[in-house]
């Protein structure tokens, strides 16, 4: 069995962004990066499928040399190979899927897995972008993944509830919160992984279809208002919550 995660290289998410010069993209200056929380799902529930199934499992990053580092703690995890397609131009969701399509189609993994979303640009496009791309069967935001014999079934979050869900293989999966506890990377592991090699292959080129124009910081909060400390204040709290907050 072949397994295939597609992870994002983001700004650990402790990080204190700020707007670069250009007003288009952020400041990468003194952002530490991290592999994005919602990968970490996916490559554990891969690395527990191989270790129930046999297989290998194959981790694919598109960008630059600095994508390296989220590949090599992947492997110290303990994935058997890394790929990256290396890039620096500008890419959007379908750009990004489109380079990864072409790329896994070339691998031809039965199980191919995202994070449900980047937590650098949220878009929770790319993952079933590709599905559509490749001609594959996708199941989104999963919390629990089942497969013997070819057959799938997978458990879906839903709005208050639970979506129980079948498919055959090969088949796309997107990775939520709660899928599994993404494991640490062992000393031995990390020692190992200093020696796999990242394979490097050039990234298909798509042209973006949309273009990012600007990006904004949220506006600053207004200072708060003490509008007194007992309960003879409550009528007029009353009423600056229905009149100038408009929340009631
Ligand atoms: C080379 C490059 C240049 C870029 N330049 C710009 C720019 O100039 N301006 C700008 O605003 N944005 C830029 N981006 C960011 C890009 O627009 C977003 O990364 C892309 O749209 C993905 O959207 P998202 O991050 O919201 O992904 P989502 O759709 O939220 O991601 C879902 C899942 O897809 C997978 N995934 C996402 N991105 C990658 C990746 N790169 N490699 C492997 N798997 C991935 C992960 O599993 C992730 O959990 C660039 C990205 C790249 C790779």
């Amino acid at each position: 069995m072949k397994y295939a995660v597609c992870i994002n290289h983001v700004p650990d998410t402790a990080a204190k962004i700020t707007v670069g010069s250009d007003g288009k993209t952020i400041d990468k200056g003194g952002v530490s990066y991290v592999i994005s929380p919602y990968d970490e799902f996916a490559i554990e529930e891969c690395l527990r499928l191989k270790e129930k199934n046999g297989g290998e499992v194959t981790v694919v990053s598109l960008g630059s040399d600095a994508h390296k580092e989220s590949l090599r703690k992947a492997l110290a995890m303990g994935v058997d190979k890394a790929v990256l397609l290396k890039d620096d131009s500008t890419r959007d969701s379908f750009s990004v899927a489109r380079a990864l399509a072409d790329c896994l189609q070339e691998i031809s993994p039965d199980v191919i897995f995202f994070g449900k979303q980047s937590v650098d640009y949220d878009d929770s496009a790319v993952g079933l972008m590709v599905a559509e791309m490749l001609g594959l069967p996708s199941i989104s935001v999963i919390v629990k993944l089942e497969i013997a014999d070819g057959k799938v079934t997978a458990e879906r979050e839903v709005e208050g509830g639970r979506e129980v869900v079948e498919t055959k293989l090969p088949a796309v999966f997107t990775a939520q919160k709660g899928l599994n506890e993404p494991r640490y990377p062992s000393l031995k592991g990390i020692m190992a992984a200093k020696s796999k090699p990242i394979e490097e292959r050039p990234a298909s080129a798509a042209p973006p279809k949309v273009e990012v124009l600007g990006m904004q910081k949220p506006p600053a909060r207004l200072a708060g208002r003490i509008v007194g400390t007992d309960a003879t204040a409550v009528p007029e709290l009353v009423r600056l919550l229905h009149e100038e907050a408009k929340v009631i």
